[in-house]
């Protein structure tokens, strides 16, 4: 028998969703733990609409489970799953008021809580900043307000998993940013677990505990921010999250004791550290990444000489495009960079993706 509360939020094992000619999700297995922030990063078409919608049961999988608080909801229609969930377009009530929007979300169910509906839309418009907007015509708001309303209204009947899929798509760089910040307040206040769907790396990595980045309907990678920005799985993961340098090569010697690697990158040999040295064997061809922040100038034990091909002042910092032996380079430098430049790593800020 399974114990209410000890099981995840949400188990899919062995989820797919094949088309005519198209396969949107292949085998997919996560977990998301209760009160998790939890998002689903990729390209465009990898897959991370569909597999939300399998989580809300708005499609039904060819093949697999989902199970929400341990139970098997594979085949229970969306508004059976306890969930609530907002899409890309606000699609709030355009004849209705603000208020009676978000009351909307309670028309099956009763507030939790015993509270009055009138209650709970006060303290759900306050939650997400809207106090004194209840009799607005939503038409009139900000598309970032209209936004708040439809989250509102998604947890008015206080479900157990929220799900977002790109909730901010439609909003400017800038309200973009104050909304993922306003989202993962409430979300921290109510702990709710959530599953978010973007394609916008940066948003994941701010918003998020744990990110999963999709490609071709399959999972790279699954970790925290950090862990993804740091120690990227596979190039995907190295090249879709945040600028990377990315170099291929082959394994001349392996220092096990030491965990170094020497290893032929064109004519040049570089060192890196690895923590799996046993792993590596002279011949093996290799992927390892460097991040633009790790490289510097003139200095490092490993150096390329390089050419600047281009400049771009962001005011945070500065990105030099570099050429190296036909291959572009990124790095971040606030010196003024010109003509032929050599730049350097320390073996222990590069970090090893595959091995072949
Ligand atoms: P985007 O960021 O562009 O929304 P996505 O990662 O959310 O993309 P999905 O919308 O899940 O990707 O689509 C994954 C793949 O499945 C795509 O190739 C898409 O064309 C295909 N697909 C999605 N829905 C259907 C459908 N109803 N019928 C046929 N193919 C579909």
């Amino acid at each position: 028998m399974t114990t209410v509360g000890s099981e995840p939020a949400v188990e899919v094992e062995g989820i797919s969703k094949r088309y005519a000619t198209t396969t949107a999700v292949a085998d997919i297995s996560v977990t998301v733990e209760r009160g998790e922030f939890f998002t689903l990063v990729g390209p465009s078409g990898c897959g991370k609409t569909t597999t939300l919608r399998l989580l809300g049961g708005f499609e039904s999988p060819s093949e697999g489970t989902v199970r929400l608080d341990g139970e098997d909801v594979t085949g229970v229609p969306p508004e059976d799953r306890d969930i609530g969930v907002v899409f890309q377009s606000y699609a709030l009530f355009p004849h209705m008021t603000v208020g009676e929007n978000v009351a909307y979300g309670l028309q099956f169910t009763d507030p939790p809580g015993g509270v009055s509906v009138d209650e709970r839309v006060s303290e759900l418009l306050s939650l997400v900043d809207l106090d004194g907007m209840r009799e607005r015509d939503p038409t009139a708001l900000s598309g970032g307000q209209q936004q708040r309303v439809a989250i509102a209204r998604a947890l008015a009947p206080g479900p157990k998993v929220l799900l977002l899929d790109e909730p901010m798509s439609a909003l400017d760089a800038r309200l973009r940013e104050r909304l993922r910040l306003q989202i993962q307040r409430i979300q921290e206040e109510l702990g709710v677990t959530t599953v978010y769907v973007t394609h916008d790396q940066e948003e994941a990595l701010a918003i998020s505990d744990r990110v999963a980045v999709m490609h071709d309907g399959g999972l790279e990678q699954v970790g925290t921010p950090r862990d993804i920005y740091h120690r990227p799985a596979t190039r995907f993961v190295s090249e879709f999250i945040g600028d990377n340098n990315v170099f291929s090569g082959t394994v001349q010697e392996s220092d096990s004791p030491s965990g170094t690697l020497q290893v032929d990158v064109g004519p040049t040999t570089v060192a890196l550290d690895t923590t799996r040295p046993d792993e590596f064997s002279p011949g093996d061809d290799v992927v390892f990444c460097v991040r633009p922040e790790q490289l510097s100038v003139e200095e490092g034990m490993n150096r390329l000489l390089t050419t600047v091909t281009g400049t771009e002042f962001l005011g945070w910092t500065t990105r030099h495009h570099l050429d190296w032996r036909g291959q572009e380079l990124l790095l971040r430098s606030e010196h003024e960079l010109d003509g032929e430049v050599t730049v350097g790593f320390d073996p222990d800020d590069a970090h090893l993706v595959e091995v072949f």
